[in-house]
């Protein structure tokens, strides 16, 4: 059972999972042995690069201007990659569990509206090398194929620049039509790029949901500032080049707010289940209560406590013990409304905070909750394949305010008393504590 001085998130192994782009697919998959549908994804995507590329070359004009704006974009992303690196090291750590996106796209995005295809090209392989040997040894079919879906976007925005507002080279040029086009080339760019990336993920993990595989709507906001950061860079470059230097600047200071967005969702988050972990939870649930008496208003909280989770472990194996509390917590989700907290304290202990609950409706929610893990049948991958557990039921103790206590501690103390009732009276039930006779 739970009590509040335990309250401290245990540490958990590290993890390798659920990634959301394909440079951090979750088996750590050699090509050759990965499925062929796989193996057969990723080579049409290096192939269609290297076609692009080929393509591109002939007929390829450069001129001296080109070289010039290749040498400042590409030391441009050498340096940020280099000033970057240890931001780009922690950013890639947190992101264990969850997704990675980078900053790259300011420096390809400008590149392919200010040089020839080609030049773009060889911005986008400079950079990736670069990180590769700088950065993080990542298996190099993987960096080779996150490199040809840059170069296939690039392309598509090419493209969408050159069917839009020819003649417009280098980049933009002004005007309406120059927005218009710039605006449909990052669409493009963006689209193309996401969408060969999320393909992967699916087809390397199909038991990844097609949400998950999508990743986080932030990770796409870092991608869309990226490439709005390039369209600024490619007009300074060609109407004010030296003033792309505070652009370095600029991003590096983005770089490093990043990052504390990062470390702030992870500290709040427990990385299995994606649930408030019990240091957030218990900060959300004393402001929820300060507001409770202010209103005045009730407020329900549940314990809930998986009933013999320790025989799941035991029987199954550890990865299936994992993949049920993620069961339960979606299961949490479905059922509560998006107001109610839900936080996961440790082991298999969750807790809900209902703001707004009196104690009848409370006990129904704990009700509702109870039959429907009692009713869920989760698939498991166990050493002998997948096996579907229906036989899940847990002990839920309920507390209210303010009949059940005053401060948050006291509520706590009262439902982690409920549950052990619940448990102790033969599990698979609802427990409410009684009103408390000294407030
Ligand atoms: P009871 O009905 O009395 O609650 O029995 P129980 O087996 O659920 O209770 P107990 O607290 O003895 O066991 C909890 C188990 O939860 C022990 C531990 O192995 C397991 N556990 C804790 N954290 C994790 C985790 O992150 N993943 C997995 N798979 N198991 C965990
Ligand atoms: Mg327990
Ligand atoms: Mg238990």
């Amino acid at each position: 059972m739970s009590s509040i001085r335990h309250w401290r998130p245990k540490r958990r192994r590290r993890r390798e999972n659920d990634a959301t782009t394909a440079a951090r697919s979750p088996r750590q998959w050699a090509l050759w042995s990965a499925p062929s549908v796989v193996v057969g994804y990723v080579l049409v995507v290096d192939v269609l690069a290297i076609a692009v590329l080929a393509a591109s070359l002939t007929g390829a004009d450069t001129t001296s201007g080109d070289w010039i704006r290749f040498a400042v974009l590409a030391a441009g992303s050498a340096v940020h990659i280099e000033a970057g690196r240890e931001i780009e090291r922690l950013r890639w750590s947190a992101a264990e569990g969850s997704t990675y996106v980078n900053l790259k796209a300011m420096w390809v995005f400008a590149a392919v509206l200010v040089l020839p295809l080609p030049l773009a090209i060889a911005i986008i392989a400079l950079s990736y090398l670069h990180s590769w040997i700088r950065l993080r040894r990542s298996k190099p079919h993987r960096v080779v194929f996150s490199a040809s879906t840059v170069v296939l976007a690039s392309a598509a925005a090419t493209i969408c620049v050159a069917t839009i507002n020819p003649g417009a080279h280098p980049g933009y040029a002004g005007g309406l039509i120059g927005l218009i086009a710039v605006t449909v080339a990052a669409l493009a760019y963006w689209f193309i790029n996401y969408a060969l990336v999320v393909g992967a993920v699916l087809l390397s993990n199909p038991d990844s949901t097609a949400r998950k595989a999508l990743g986080r709507l932030s990770d796409q906001f870092i991608v869309a500032g990226a490439i709005g950061l390039g369209i600024t860079a490619a007009v300074l470059l060609v109407y004010q080049p030296w003033l792309t230097v505070t652009l370095v600047i600029t991003i590096l200071g983005l770089h490093r707010a990043l990052l504390v967005g990062q470390f702030q969702f992870a500290a709040r988050t427990d990385p299995l289940t994606g649930l408030a972990n019990a240091v957030f939870w218990h900060e959300i649930a004393s402001k929820e209560l300060v507001r409770a008496e202010r209103t005045p208003s009730p407020l329900g909280v549940l314990y809930l406590d998986l009933d013999h989770f320790k025989t799941v472990n035991d029987t199954h194996g550890h990865l299936a013990g994992d993949q049920v509390l993620k069961a339960v917590a979606r299961e949490l989700r479905d059922e509560l409304r998006t107001d109610d907290l839900i936080g996961r304290l440790g082991g298999e202990e969750f807790a809900v905070l209902l703001p707004g609950t009196g104690p009848a409706e409370t006990t129904a929610a704990a009700e509702r909750i109870r039959r429907r893990i009692e009713t869920v049948v989760v698939t498991v991958t166990t050493g002998r394949g997948h096996v579907p557990l229906d036989q899940l039921t847990c002990s839920i103790g309920t507390a209210t305010y303010p009949d059940a206590g005053l401060a948050l501690d006291d509520l706590l103390l009262a439902a982690d008393a409920a549950t052990y009732a619940a448990k102790r009276s033969g599990r698979n039930r609802v427990v409410a504590a009684p009103v408390s006779e000294l407030d």
